[in-house]
């Protein structure tokens, strides 16, 4: 397959493939796209564990795992990115803003995720993860029913309208018991500050430990505004 299905026949391969693939297990999903998209497929992850890399390095290997490096990482983050990629079989696309934080500081002044997120989050997030899925048709997600009321019907193959891709969400109808049975069985890599309190992780100025019983996903994202930094990867 080539790019002409992203601009063609996408909504209508990506239909089908919900609809064919609904009851297909984790790695048939991804076998399958990883058969229809060829090179064309990849996943983004934010290292905060490897479950996706775990499956996707089992039924499509040597995939592209994009990272988007913001300068911001916790070490821990940078640590697991590092071990992920030295021990499951991936090729992992390490993606930079086109300014260091130092030179933002140095045009825009510095702490600019404090003063203006949604602009910080644009410049080190938004605009380098579109530019790395351009070479791409279809990308893996983690994306699962259970997530929240607005994934509940979530398709394990959907067409990306406003990125013209195709989605493919192999764990989508997995349940958390599901999730902890699979990292634990398989031994799947996990980020450190897991167990440190931060259930959830992204940049270091906007990620704070989650106290218990908080939902996991309160500790991401800038404050006061949190626009996009915990939804750039959708797992
Ligand atoms: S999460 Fe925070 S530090 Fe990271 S890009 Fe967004 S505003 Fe900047």
């Amino acid at each position: 397959m080539n790019a002409t299905i992203a601009t063609t026949g996408g909504p209508e391969l990506a239909a089908r493939a919900a609809r064919e693939l609904e009851e297909a297990s984790a790695p048939e999903i991804i076998a399958w796209a990883a058969e229809t998209f060829g090179s064309e497929l990849c996943m983004t992850s934010s290292m905060a564990d490897a479950l996706m890399v775990d499956l996707a390095s089992r039924a499509a290997p040597g995939i592209d795992v994009i990272f988007l490096d913001t300068g911001y990482h916790f070490p821990e983050t940078i640590g697991t990115r590092d071990a992920v990629a030295s021990v499951y079989d991936i090729t992992l696309i390490n993606v930079e803003p086109s300014r260091t934080v130092a030179e933002q500081d140095l045009v825009l002044g510095p702490r600019l995720h404090g003063r203006d997120p949604g602009i910080c989050c644009h410049l080190r997030k938004v605009e380098p993860l579109q530019r790395a899925l351009e070479p791409y048709s279809a990308w893996l997600t983690g994306l699962r029913r259970e997530d929240s009321v607005t994934r509940r019907d979530t398709p394990v193959v959907q067409w990306d309208r406003r990125r013209r891709m195709t989605k493919v969400n192999p764990i989508a109808r997995w349940t958390q018991e599901e999730v902890d049975a699979y990292m634990s069985e398989n031994g799947v890599m996990v980020n450190p500050l897991q167990y440190d309190g931060y259930p959830s992780i992204g940049c270091e100025p906007c990620t704070r430990r989650v106290e218990p019983g908080e939902d996991p996903g309160a500790g991401v994202g800038p404050e006061p505004a949190r626009p996009s930094a915990g939804s750039t990867y959708e797992r």
